[in-house]
């Protein structure tokens, strides 16, 4: 057993969903906390003098100041191969692909390429506080490789897929019904449940994939039941009527992924902003997910995510930064835009619940609830040290919070990764803000 330490601080983490609950219900937070850590786990949590009390008199204690502990941010969708063109000019969804995703993407054909990119987006979540996250390849089987390779160096959880993709897009980014079928196979047999990494078939959306190839990825969804799916769905309403014309025999576009099978509790859909009324009863029968992207919806012009009717369908939905159609890779700016996508709306996006879908719902959308998303004892140590006094600004308007959702609402609207202190994943520090990444 490695030796337990003690991490002193005001530590809040979420429950239960605010929605389902009620605010109160839905978190603990100790003014004055301890978290104790062993073997990558939780070990023990509560008020500080009560914790020590039932520890060692010898545990070794780090005390943190104006500091809060919380758990480890889920982002439930980004493409790591497009990192070094987030923030591209000018075009909405089919056009952002034609003219800068796909150029982009064509460079993860080479393998080394592929490595320092996942070096530069693993150290970038890190440095924002996000500990697990399902993520794109590219269409190269070596991307994921590549991928896996470095998360798994770092023992990060995190799901990804090889995008599967045949047709609609440059020639040197498709493959073929058998060769996306076989390559994801093969990645799945190599790095799903391999220490902390899992596997999630990636069609990139309807419109580039054949009947042929979305029937291939039903096909290893029956084949492992605990793989993921992960796709984009009614992101853009260009989009939408594309899917029409293409799949002119089925009611809509979500009905393209149910006739293949690819919906149920563990497929994620990427932003749904323009559902069909029963197409949000159908998302919540099938027990289907939904990835809220805000700064990529704003970004690309495609609209705004209703949040309370997914909710009244009982559909779980996680925040993604959508990288790079996303603009941050800062779960603390995406809650912001969230607010203001609500906001918009005349809905009012709670501070508790924007922390309930950071960290406990995107758990529960990746059904990993019992591993991550909170603190609770047993659970794997992913956990932050948020600095609430990160900037001169920060710091004078803390100080004239008045209580403890005032102050997480600041931090959620001015906060992102200088906000970050230092980031544990499975119980071990992998960044410093005052140091940067801590080497693998
Ligand atoms: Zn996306």
């Amino acid at each position: 057993m490695t030796h337990a330490i003690a991490y002193r601080a005001a530590i809040l983490h979420s429950l239960a969903d605010p929605a389902k609950v009620g605010l109160d219900a839905s978190y603990a937070y100790y003014e004055d906390g301890v978290l104790v850590v062993a073997d990558g786990h939780v070990r023990d949590i509560g008020p500080a003098e009560a914790v020590l009390a039932r520890q060692p008199a010898d545990l070794e204690v780090i005390r943190f100041d104006n500091k809060l502990i919380t758990s480890g941010f889920i982002d439930t969708h980004i493409h790591f191969p497009q990192t070094e063109m987030i923030a591209s000019y000018g075009e909405q969804l089919l056009d952002w692909l034609n003219n800068y995703t796909f150029p982009e993407e064509r460079k993860f054909v080479d393998a080394a390429h592929a490595a320092r990119v996942a070096t530069l987006f693993l150290d970038e979540l890190l440095r924002n506080g996000t500990t697990t996250a399902m993520v794109f390849g590219t269409v190269h089987k070596a991307s994921v490789e590549a991928f896996f390779t470095e998360s798994d160096k770092r023992n990060m959880r995190m799901i990804a897929g090889k995008v599967m993709m045949d047709r609609h897009a440059p020639d040197y980014l498709l493959d073929t019904p058998e060769s996306g079928y076989t390559d994801s196979k093969a990645l799945i047999e190599r790095w799903h449940n391999k220490g902390r990494q899992l596997y999630a078939v990636t069609p990139r959306f309807a419109p580039t994939s054949t009947a042929e190839q979305l029937s291939a990825a039903g096909r290893l969804l029956a084949e492992y039941d605990d793989v993921y799916m992960q796709t984009h769905l009614s992101e853009n309403k260009q989009e939408i009527e594309w899917v029409r014309s293409l799949f002119p025999e089925r009611k809509g576009y979500l009905d393209v992924y149910d006739h293949f099978g690819l919906l149920g509790e563990r497929s994620v859909f990427a932003h749904a902003v323009h559902l069909e009324q029963e197409e949000c009863e159908r998302m919540g029968e099938s027990d289907s997910v939904i990835s809220f992207c805000p700064t990529s919806n704003l970004f690309l012009g495609s609209g705004l995510f209703d949040l309370p009717r997914m909710e009244e369908h009982q559909v779980r939905v996680g925040l993604g930064t959508d990288v790079g159609g996303g603009t941050s890779f800062s779960m603390l700016q995406t809650i912001a835009e969230a607010y203001k996508i609500q906001q918009l709306q005349q809905h009012k996006l709670h501070p508790l619940k924007a922390l309930y879908l950071a960290t406990l719902g995107g758990a529960r959308a990746l059904r990993l609830e019992n591993k991550v998303g909170n603190l609770e004892v047993g659970k794997e140590a992913d956990f932050l040290v948020l600095d609430l006094h990160a900037t001169p600004l920060m710091k004078a308007r803390m100080n004239n919070a008045h209580n403890l959702f005032e102050q997480l609402f600041v931090l959620m609207m001015l906060g992102d990764d200088r906000a970050i202190a230092e980031t544990y994943i499975y119980g071990d520090c992998r960044y410093r803000r005052d140091q940067g990444p801590v080497a693998v």
